[in-house]
């Protein structure tokens, strides 16, 4: 027996650790390290996560690690019990686990150091090229080029977006004369300017926090309610303290201004962590956290595997946002994995939200987080009203009803911006003969082919399939109409009724190129755009004071779901949009169009508010026995074929076996059984004890792997899942 075996992390999706000698010479690795090793006939990065004595490979199979990349642990202790934690609670492949508390250039064996950040401009010779010529023979050069134009300087990160080859390109242009690059100052400390002053209900929240120790707490309160100014006077505090914060938001809530305000107002040093940076600015963000040079990390979901040196507190904003939860590969849960980490440490942790989740409202009222509440917004500013429109006694012109339509035009008169709210995008979502009732269908979807009038094109929303708009009905010849409302049918629908004011329209087709988005924020902000148009990217995370009214055109889709959670994300959502309205000074109105106004879900939620709906909603989720009830796993298959799909799921539920205190429910196909040319099918996994989950689990799991068809089907297992397909 060798005296120490080195088990290495590395990044394959192999569900093993692997066993390595320390190299002959010199001393041996620690855990956090990373090292260079042999593997198959290649060479591997990976990280050290034990040092053991016992290993069940043969002696004479075991290899010598060649190299030592680090000269400290890069990872720390807790951070490594972290990860590992993740991966056994996952029931993911370590080595990937590992790799996704690495930077891109760590992962591929670069130093842990940072980088000097640059720019690029465009030179005289370059301002003096004919660009148009340019661009007939090479239109990426002309692409980029462009780009240099109008500013003084451009990211590398904005480049890369341009053309994903861009710095082959930019080497040629730099040969040209027409380009340089240039090196960046890190932005300067700006001195902090003082907040508002807390009011009562902020001071108590902050206080409460404010006690060290492992507290999660739950900060409840309606967009604007001033929950931000309470991260801010705990960051603060930290700061003071000499602690570290690592705040999370949301996807789509990290913007530019978002960043710009804890900037503006933390007395010390912030670093962004998300996917817009270049390796090199993710690099060094890291750095600056992992040796406590930076006082606040501030990102998306995976910046809870960031290192921190003298972490003090963890604030989750939004913590009700579906991005926390990482939807493929390694499908960990940000927001939990934060509580763990939280309690690792033994420091406060904070989620923020108008609308919890309802597992963090139930840990809430059993007692488990402390539960904070910001009741009114400061100053003048007011919850809205909500009205319903009964659609069975209005009709509707193009999808809106007269109140409706006398709502908007009572805004726009007193000078109000009006927000339309439909999350549907396209010109109709149905195409239909009206002889022969056939609809134009996806052929690689069990979905319907939606209508883009710009394009003239039929689209699915699921696969992104794409074909010509046909005239025609392909059965009888009829000529086929449209029918529904996307938000490009109601854009032309509503400039025939308000000619008069400006729309901005925001989806995703209309902010594909860069920089429309920022455009039309702008246009927002400055007043000159009127009626704000849009789907879920126009009510996420904006702040619009102009905002007086809020048109919710279709409230019922989430009304009869099929997941357990519809009408959990009905609520959240329908409470984010009317949130909307009168942010500023002025009083504001949210109407709602809806064939079921009397529908219980509606009226509690509407008269009563989102606790006590979610109080119904969780009455019934314990007597169905969902989550947090329950804890539940899914076992996800597809296949070309339907038939080795069904195969592999009834197999995977014979070797279950009769597990204790464990059920399994299936398999059943998905709610949309074929979607991308592939059938898709589900087994559940239910327990109402998570250990006897995760006891079951792992031996479930290997034994998967082992069928002989599995390496035909694709599957995986999802670990609290956050939706049932
Ligand atoms: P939330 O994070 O809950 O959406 P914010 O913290 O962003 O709310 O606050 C909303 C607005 O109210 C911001 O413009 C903020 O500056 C302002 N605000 C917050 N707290 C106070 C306060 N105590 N006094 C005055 N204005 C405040
Ligand atoms: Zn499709």
């Amino acid at each position: 027996m060798p005296d120490k075996v080195l088990k290495v992390a590395i990044n394959t999706p192999l569900n093993r650790l692997f066993d390595y000698l320390p190299a002959s010479a010199g001393a041996p690795p620690k855990a956090g390290q990373r090292v260079r090793v042999p593997f198959g006939r290649r060479e591997q990065i990976g990280v050290v996560t034990e040092i053991a004595d016992k290993t069940d490979v043969p002696i004479n199979k075991l290899r010598a690690v060649h190299e030592i990349l680090d000269p400290e642990p890069l990872l720390d202790t807790s951070l490594m019990e972290l990860l590992r934690w993740a991966a056994a609670y996952y029931q993911h492949p370590p080595g990937e686990v590992f790799a996704a508390a690495l930077p891109a250039g760590l992962r591929h064996g670069g130093r842990a150091e940072s980088h000097q950040i640059f720019e690029w401009c465009i030179t005289a010779a370059g301002r003096e090229t004919n660009l148009a010529l340019l661009a007939k023979r090479a239109k990426v050069q002309a692409a980029l080029l462009e780009a240099l134009l109008t500013e003084d300087s451009v990211s590398e990160a904005t480049l890369r977006d341009i053309n994903a080859g861009w710095r082959k390109i930019m080497t040629n242009l730099v040969d040209k004369g027409w380009v340089e690059r240039i090196k960046v100052s890190e932005a300067d400390n700006v001195s902090p300017e003082s907040g508002p002053t807390p009011t009562d209900a902020q001071q108590t929240a902050v206080a409460a926090v404010a006690a060290t120790g492992f507290q999660p707490c739950l900060l409840e309160g309606v967009t604007g309610s001033g929950k931000t100014e309470v991260y801010l006077q705990l960051i603060e505090q930290q700061i003071y303290a000499g602690h570290q914060s690592l705040v999370l938001v949301p996807e789509i809530g990290l913007t530019p201004q978002l960043i710009e305000r804890f900037r503006h107002r933390v007395p010390g040093k912030v670093v962004a962590m998300h996917s817009g940076l270049t390796d090199t600015q993710r690099q060094n963000a890291w750095v600056a956290a992992r040796t406590g040079e930076a006082d606040v990390v501030i990102g998306t979901r995976s910046a809870i595997f960031c290192p921190l040196l003298r972490l003090g507190l963890i604030v989750i904003d939004e913590e009700h946002d579906n991005s926390y939860k990482q939807q493929d590969g390694f499908r960990y849960s940000a927001r939990d994995l934060a509580v763990y980490r939280a309690r690792q440490l033994d420091i406060p942790v904070i989620l923020g939200s108008a609308t919890p989740a309802f597992e963090t409202l139930n840990n809430a009222l059993e007692g488990r987080y402390r539960h904070l509440r910001l009741p009114a917004r400061p100053g003048a500013a007011r919850q809205p009203d909500m009205y319903t429109i009964d659609l069975r006694k209005h009709a509707l012109q193009e999808g809106l009803s007269a109140p409706l339509i006398q709502a908007m035009q009572r805004h726009l008169d007193a000078d109000g911006q009006v927000l339309v709210y439909l999350n549907r995008r396209g010109f109709a979502p149905t195409l239909l003969c009206p002889t022969c009732g056939t609809t134009e269908e996806c052929r690689r979807c069990d979905a319907r082919m939606v209508l883009h009038q710009t394009s003239n094109r039929l689209i699915c929303h699921h696969c992104g399939a794409e074909r010509p708009r046909p005239k025609t009905c392909g059965e009888c010849g009829q000529e086929l109409v449209a029918v529904g409302h996307g938000t490009e049918r109601l854009e032309q629908a509503i400039e025939k009724l308000f000619p008069a004011y400006p729309l901005v329209r925001i989806d995703r087709d209309t902010t594909r190129k860069r920089g429309s988005m920022e455009n039309m924020l702008n246009s927002i902000r400055s007043g000159e755009a009127r009626i704000l148009l849009g789907t879920q990217m126009l009510t996420k995370g904006h702040d619009f004071p102009n905002v007086t009214c809020v048109s919710i055109i279709d409230s019922d889709q989430g009304l009869f779901g099929t997941d357990f959670r519809s009408s959990e994300k009905l609520a959240q959502s329908m409470l984010q949009v009317a949130g909307r309205a009168g942010r500023g000074n002025r009083p504001g109105e949210v109407w709602i169009q809806t064939w079921y106004p009397d529908h219980p879900l509606l009226q509690t939620l509407l008269h009563e508010g989102y606790d006590a709906f979610a109080t119904e909603a969780l009455a019934q989720r314990r007597a169905a026995l969902w989550p947090p009830f329950s804890h539940i796993a899914l076992l996800r298959a597809e296949a070309p074929k339907r038939e080795p799909l069904y195969q592999f799921l009834e197999q995977a539920r014979q070797l279950a076996g009769t597990p204790a205190n464990v059920q399994l429910l299936g398999p059943a196909s998905s709610p949309m059984e074929k979607r991308s040319g592939r059938f898709r099918a589900q087994l559940l996994v239910q327990s109402a004890d998570r250990g006897a989950l995760r006891v079951f689990l792992p031996g479930w799991r290997y034994a998967i792997e082992n069928i002989s068809e599995a390496r035909k089907i694709r599957w995986s297992i999802d670990i609290d899942p956050i939706e049932l397909f």
